[in-house]
C-alpha cells in the first residue's frame, strides 16, 4: 500500500495532470500554435551556445574518469567552488571562498537542504503569500511547517508587519524570493534593511537564530537595470538558494548552489551538515559534468530582451483590455488580478479561449492569476483577443 502521507499528494497532483492533459488535448484539437500555455516557467530562451560547447570542450580535455565521478566532497568540486565564490565577489563586492559554496541539484535541492541544516522537527519556515507552492512541501520533508505571511496586495512586498507579528519561539526562519515567482517584484534595500531589523531583534528577543533563506533563480531576471540586493550584507544569518535554471536556461541538468556566509552563527557546523544533508537526501552530489559547464560559462548572461519585449506586450495588452496587473520588475511571471475576484472561475474561462493560466490559489494568494511569459512573442501578441474576449466574458 502507498503511504498513507503521500496520498494528499496523490491528490492534489491529479489538478495539475489534469490541466497538461487539458493542454495536450486542446493542443491535437485546435493545433499546437492555437493554444496559448501560460502555465509552465521554462524558459522559451535557449541556453547560450558556450554552453553546449563547453560542454563538449570539457568532454574532450577534461579526466573522463573525474568528469564523470563521484565528487571527493559532496559540495562539489572544490575548483568549481571558488570560481562560483569569485564570481559573486566580483559582482557584488562580497568575500567569500569556495569554503561558502556548496553546489546543489538546482535551488530545489538546495532549499531542501537549507531546511534540513536550519530547521528541526516542528520547527517553523515563514513565507510571504504568494509564494512558489513547493516550499510548504520541502519544509514538510522535515518535519518542518510553513506559515503563510498574508499578502500585501498593495504593493506585494513582503508584508513585514505581519511577519513580525508572526514570530514566536517556534520560528526558526523566513524565505524570501526576489525577483519573485510568481509577482515578478524585486525587494529594495529598504525592504532587506527592514526585514533585517526586525528579525535582529527578535534573535535578541527570543534568544534564538532566525535565519533568512533567500531563494534566488531569478537574480540574473531583472529589467531596466533594476538591481537585486544581495541579502547576505544586510542580514548575516542568511543562507543563498541560487540556480543556473533560468539565468542560463538549464533547469533539466539541475544545477545550483548553496551560499553558507562565514559569518552566519554557526558557520563550521551548518558548513558541515549541509555537505552531509546533500548526502543523506540522496544527492550525493550536484551533477559533475555541468558543474564544470558552469564553471566555464560563470560570465555568460540569458538573452533577457526576449523576455522583456514579451513582458512589455503582455504587459500593455492586458491593460488595454482593463486588467490590473503588477508591472513586473524581474523575473517571467506577470501576476494580474483575476476579475470577478474567482481565480479559478477565470482560469476555467480562459481555458474556453484555449489559454491556460495558473490559479493564485496554487501560491497561497486567491483572487489573482499568474501569467509565464517564458512562451513565444507569437503566443503573447496570438493570445491577446482571447484575453479580452475573457475579459468581457467576466
Ligand atoms: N524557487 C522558485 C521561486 C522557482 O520558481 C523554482 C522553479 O520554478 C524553483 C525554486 C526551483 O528551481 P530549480 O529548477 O533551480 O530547482
Amino acid at each position: 500500500m502507498t503511504a498513507k502521507s503521500m496520498m494528499p499528494y496523490v491528490e492534489g497532483n491529479s489538478a495539475i495532470r489534469a490541466m497538461f492533459e487539458e493542454g495536450a488535448r486542446l493542443a491535437e484539437k485546435y493545433g499546437k500554435e492555437n493554444v496559448y500555455d501560460f502555465s509552465l516557467g521554462n524558459p522559451s530562451v535557449p541556453a547560450p551556445e558556450e554552453v553546449n560547447t563547453a560542454i563538449m570542450d570539457i568532454l574532450r580535455e577534461e579526466n573522463t574518469l573525474m568528469v564523470h565521478g563521484y565528487n571527493q566532497s559532496n559540495s562539489g568540486y572544490e575548483d568549481v567552488r571558488q570560481v562560483v565564490a569569485e564570481h559573486i565577489n566580483r559582482l557584488q563586492g562580497t568575500n567569500f571562498t569556495s569554503e561558502n559554496i556548496i553546489m546543489t541539484v538546482g535551488a530545489a535541492s538546495g532549499l531542501n537542504v537549507a531546511i534540513k541544516t536550519l530547521l528541526d522537527p516542528g520547527e517553523e519556515v515563514l513565507a510571504f503569500a504568494p509564494y512558489f507552492v513547493e516550499y510548504g512541501n520541502y519544509a514538510k520533508n522535515h518535519g518542518a511547517q510553513l506559515k503563510a505571511v498574508p499578502a500585501d496586495t498593495e504593493t506585494f512586498m513582503p508584508n513585514l508587519k505581519l511577519m513580525e507579528e508572526m514570530i514566536s519561539e517556534n520560528t526558526r526562519a523566513v524565505i524570501i524570493n526576489s525577483p519573485n515567482n510568481p509577482t515578478g517584484v524585486i525587494y529594495g534595500e529598504d525592504t532587506l534593511k527592514e526585514l533585517a531589523r526586525i528579525l535582529e531583534q527578535k534573535q535578541q528577543e527570543l534568544g534564538r537564530e532566525i535565519y533568512i533563506i533567500s531563494d534566488e533563480p531569478y537574480r540574473e531576471l531583472a529589467y531596466d537595470g533594476a538591481g537585486v540586493p544581495y541579502v547576505t550584507k544586510y542580514y548575516r544569518n542568511t543562507v543563498v538558494c541560487y540556480s543556473w535554471s533560468k539565468s542560463l536556461s538549464l533547469p533539466g541538468e539541475r544545477i545550483g548552489y548553496l551560499v553558507l556566509p562565514s559569518e552566519m552563527d554557526d558557520f563550521e557546523n551548518a558548513v558541515q551538515a549541509a555537505n552531509i544533508a546533500n548526502r543523506v537526501l540522496g544527492y550525493v552530489n550536484a551533477p559533475t559534468l555541468i558543474q564544470r559547464t558552469v564553471a566555464r560559462c560563470i560570465d555568460c548572461t540569458t538573452d533577457i530582451d526576449v523576455y522583456d519585449k514579451n513582458r512589455k506586450t503582455l504587459y500593455d495588452g492586458l491593460t488595454d483590455a482593463g486588467y490590473d496587473c503588477v508591472y513586473p520588475a524581474g523575473a517571467f511571471y506577470m501576476w494580474v488580478k483575476a476579475p470577478g475576484g474567482d481565480d479559478k472561475a477565470f482560469c476555467a474561462k480562459a481555458k474556453q479561449h484555449n489559454i491556460l493560466v495558473v490559479p493564485g490559489s496554487s501560491f497561497a494568494c486567491p483572487g489573482y492569476v499568474r501569467i509565464a511569459y517564458c512562451v513565444s512573442y507569437d503566443t503573447i501578441v496570438n493570445s491577446l483577443p482571447g484575453f479580452k474576449a475573457v475579459m468581457e466574458e467576466m
